[in-house]
């Protein structure tokens, strides 16, 4: 069965990530504009991320056999720093028309602050501009009322609830948002939030529609291979199979081919590690590179 990470940091993760991905059955991945741990001091080095989730990334994920995509935006944490957010706003519409975006994202909030709010609902007048779904991150903090402000938020600015994905669900949240008609994404940590055990009783009490799982892994304790093994759990507790692709290739694959660009999301590439992006290969002196025929 075909696998999909739908919100993974890949530029925070190492080659041996991508290959272990690969094995365990992911053939495509979408990876979401976030924040770096380190504040940005201005709007520029946003460009040169932007860039490099279209990019470099793009191409390091093929030299593994993963086909990968990404979704842009301001994050709701820097949505708070004045010095970046007008500027970052401004330049957003420059990269949302590019190659595998497949969405505005992660917006949403961290602190539930006016500011986060402003840059939330001016991002999704930027997805109805360009005709993308939407990727919206739940607080850490508060998660029912940062969960429930954001559905009000998607209504009150008439943007069609079959183009929102709410990311980072918990038991408390889910039914929110599939009594909406959002979509509802859930991230499996290690040690918190939500683990394997928790996710197979939602879908085996609420079904698989309208469901995803990511492993949301970036720079901090995280394991990129959670969707592989929380759908190695679903099947161990007798969940029909057909259930398990729906959550793990059919919904990622139908929530973001809405963006009209989720070109070949089915075919892994063909590994060729003997090509250059932009001069820059994957291989270091001496290494041979891996050509699949
Ligand atoms: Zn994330």
């Amino acid at each position: 069965m075909k696998l999909f990470d739908p919100h993974i940091h890949m530029t925070s993760r190492t080659t041996d990530d991508y290959e272990a991905m690969a094995r365990a059955g992911i053939v495509a991945v979408v990876e979401p504009a976030f924040w770096l741990g380190q504040p940005r001091t201005h709007p520029g080095t946003f460009e040169d991320y932007f860039l490099s989730l279209v990019g470099w990334e793009r191409f390091r994920a093929s030299q593994f056999g993963i086909r990968h995509f990404c979704t842009l935006a301001l994050n709701p944490k820097e949505a708070n720093n004045p010095g970046v957010a007008s500027g970052v706003l401004e330049l957003l519409p420059r990269y949302l028309e590019k190659d595998g975006v497949v969405a505005v994202g992660e917006v949403g909030f961290d602190d539930m602050t006016p500011a986060e709010e402003r840059a939330f609902l001016a991002q999704l007048e930027l997805a109805r501009r360009f005709e993308l779904p939407v990727l919206v991150h739940t607080p850490h903090r508060d998660k029912r009322r940062g969960t429930e402000r954001s559905l009000a938020l998607v209504r009150e600015a008439r943007f069609p609830e079959r183009l929102v994905l709410i990311d980072h669900n918990t038991e408390e949240t889910l039914p929110l948002v599939l009594d909406s008609g959002c979509w509802a994404a859930h991230s499996i940590y290690p040690h918190t939030k939500m683990d394997e055990p928790r996710m197979v009783a939602l879908v085996t009490k609420y079904g698989p529609e309208r469901i995803l799982v990511n492993s949301a892994a970036d720079w901090g304790v995280s394991d990129p291979l959670k969707v592989p093994k929380t759908a190695a759990l679903m099947r161990e507790s007798g969940l029909d199979e057909a259930v398990i692709e729906t959550v793990f290739w059919r919904n990622p694959v139908a929530f973001f081919a809405q963006s009209g660009r989720l070109e070949d999301v089915a075919e892994r590439p063909r590994i060729d590690q003997a090509r250059l992006f932009e001069g820059s290969s994957v291989l270091r002196g001496g290494q041979s590179p891996v050509v699949e025929r």
